[in-house]
């Protein structure tokens, strides 16, 4: 008798459950804030489809901006980065998404706002690197580890966005 083949099950939203949803941390900086482009920022990754979770407007201490920039310490220009973090209030975001970490960088764009390619938050609306308007976690890991930094566990809200079965098939 002819054996019969085996069934090849394919079921795409199982797949795409596997798929790693990731946080990334973003920032208004303060010139952000003072420029009045808060608004646009959050709403360019609202129009994205990715998730908030974590938003509010905050004057960052000086060991949190010297403990989120570490990695930079060491720079001739990290004590100018510390005083322009701290300068005025910023707009601190967690936002999740599956890929989130690396299209939040694409939509940021470079660190020098004018290499940033226009459509990008930066090439859009800013001319230079010590006043590049916005932060973004660079890995996903980092993105953890900022969003602990700059929240406390209560002010981040899990929540299922309406939109949820338009955004993903
Ligand atoms: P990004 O913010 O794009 O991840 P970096 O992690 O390299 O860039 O640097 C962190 C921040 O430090 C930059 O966004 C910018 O505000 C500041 N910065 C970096 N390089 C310079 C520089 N050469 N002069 C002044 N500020 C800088």
């Amino acid at each position: 008798a002819k054996t019969l083949a085996k069934p090849r099950i394919f079921l795409p939203h199982l797949v795409a459950s596997l798929e790693q949803v990731d946080e990334t941390y973003i920032m208004g900086k303060p010139d952000g804030v003072q420029r009045g482009l808060v608004g646009e920022i959050i709403s360019r990754f609202e129009k994205k489809g990715f998730k908030l979770t974590g938003l509010k407007l905050f004057q960052c201490p000086q060991d949190l901006a010297e403990e989120h920039y570490k990695d930079l310490k060491g720079k001739s220009f990290f004590p100018k980065l510390i005083e322009y973090i701290v300068s005025g209030p910023v707009v601190c975001m967690a936002w999740e998404g599956v890929g989130v970490v690396a299209a939040a960088r694409k939509l940021i764009g470079a660190t020098n706002p004018l290499q940033a390619e226009p459509g990008t938050i930066r090439g859009d609306l800013a001319v230079q690197t010590g006043r590049n308007v916005v932060h973004g976690s660079d890995s996903p890991e980092n993105g953890k580890r900022e969003i602990a930094l700059w929240f406390k566990e209560g002010e981040l809200c899990q929540w299922t966005p309406a939109q949820a079965p338009w955004l993903r098939e």
